[in-house]
């Protein structure tokens, strides 16, 4: 039976990424009948909205999504299609793999870790109080009562990090670790400063570890981990982190596996799943047929992945492993030096994937 799946192009590269991306999918065999549906800049300015009810509606009906990237303005316009996206639909877990594949330059070839993020609390959660405000003015007083007082010209951030939070990031990154072989989980954290938020995540994931005495399971204060990250890569499988922790340390993971073009990524929730790259929309290289699918495909592969089609999920990414290996037919940020012209397009790409798929 054919899985029903809302697509979204998107804005900038995202409609030619996500069209590259399509049809490696429907080569693999698996049918799918897409619901093709706008977000981004493209229809905000059609339409007045970078997300229009519609996709949302189509997201919560087929209950998986994959998503080209979509451009935010900066200082001015609308708030991140992402943000909305995670905010409306729940998607609590945001799960990075970073995998070095044979024939991209790095300095961690043996790289192969899962970062498994927390996509709803923390920082993020954007309760801030502008200095020199009226909030801002009856927050310092509040503190002032309480005994911690902070100077007047501060803005202030609250870190909220609930038990409930924690505990569903965690199982997830547990049931993560169980469904695709992999055998540790480490929490990063800064309990030993934060110790009512941070502390709280890590005595809840304690809690979560003895649920699943299978998987190892160990933690580290988030400075050391980056630290450990980039001296020892192979001592990590699945790491499990707060929002912010989480943000920073997917970007130093995709780094370390040959940059943005490479980094996929899925957002989970309870009731839907939105795949999407790590990387945002290169609105330099719109149209231009330049820019690297790997990271929309390599994401593409975990859609497989949750949809259980994992045979073809295999399949679809052994062929995008192999067509990097051989490297005559990959886009220029994947060649020796970026002006290389034997580099091929996103299309190209595509369809050197399709051929290896079929060979
Ligand atoms: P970006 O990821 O779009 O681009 C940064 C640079 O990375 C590009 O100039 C390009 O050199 C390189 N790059 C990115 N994707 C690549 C690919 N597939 N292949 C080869 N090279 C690639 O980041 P940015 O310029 O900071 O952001 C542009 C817009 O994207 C912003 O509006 C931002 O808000 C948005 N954004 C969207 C998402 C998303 O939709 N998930 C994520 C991040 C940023």
């Amino acid at each position: 039976m054919a899985h029903e799946v809302t697509l979204i192009p998107g804005d900038g590269t995202g409609p030619e990424l996500a069209e590259a991306t399509r049809r490696v999918l429907e080569a693999t065999g698996v049918g799918f009948n897409w619901d093709e549906q706008p977000a981004g800049i493209d229809i905000y300015e059609a339409e007045g909205s970078p997300f229009p009810e519609r996709t949302l509606d189509s997201i919560k009906a087929t209950k998986v999504g994959i998503k080209g990237p979509t451009t935010t303005p900066v200082g001015s316009g609308f708030r991140s299609v992402n943000v909305l996206l995670r905010k409306e639909l729940d998607l609590f877990a945001c799960i990075r793999p970073c995998k070095s594949y044979e024939g991209v330059r790095t300095r961690f070839p043996e790289t192969d870790i899962v970062i498994v993020r927390e996509n709803t609390e923390d920082l993020y959660a954007g309760i801030e109080f502008e200095r020199g405000s009226a909030d801002n003015a009856k927050m310092r007083e509040f503190l002032a009562q309480l005994g911690s007082p902070v100077r007047e010209d501060s803005g202030i951030s609250i870190k909220p990090i609930s038990e409930f939070g924690s505990e569903r990031i965690v199982e997830a990154a547990f049931a993560y670790a169980k469904e695709n072989g992999r055998s540790k989980v480490t929490a990063a954290h800064k309990a030993n400063i934060m110790k009512f938020t941070d502390g709280l995540f890590l005595e809840t994931a304690r809690t979560v570890a003895a649920r699943h005495p299978e998987i190892e399971f160990e933690d580290r204060i988030i400075d050391n981990l980056c630290n450990q990250l980039i001296s020892r890569p192979e001592e990590y499988d699945v790491i499990v982190l707060p929002n912010l922790y989480g943000d920073i340390v997917s970007d130093l993971c995709a780094g370390m596996i040959g940059g943005l073009g490479m980094a996929s990524g899925a957002n989970i929730g309870t009731e839907a799943a939105v795949f999407e790259a790590t990387h945002g929309s290169a609105p330099k290289y719109k149209g231009l047929d330049r820019v690297n699918p790997t990271a929309l495909m390599l994401s593409g592969v975990l859609m497989l992945r949750h949809l259980n089609e994992r045979e073809a999920a295999d399949r679809m990414e052994n062929a995008i492993a192999e067509v990097i290996r051989k490297g005559d037919k990959v886009t220029y940020d994947l060649k020796l030096t970026r002006d290389d012209p034997t580099a091929v397009g996103t299309a190209a790409f595509a369809d050197a994937v399709i051929e290896e798929m079929n060979a």
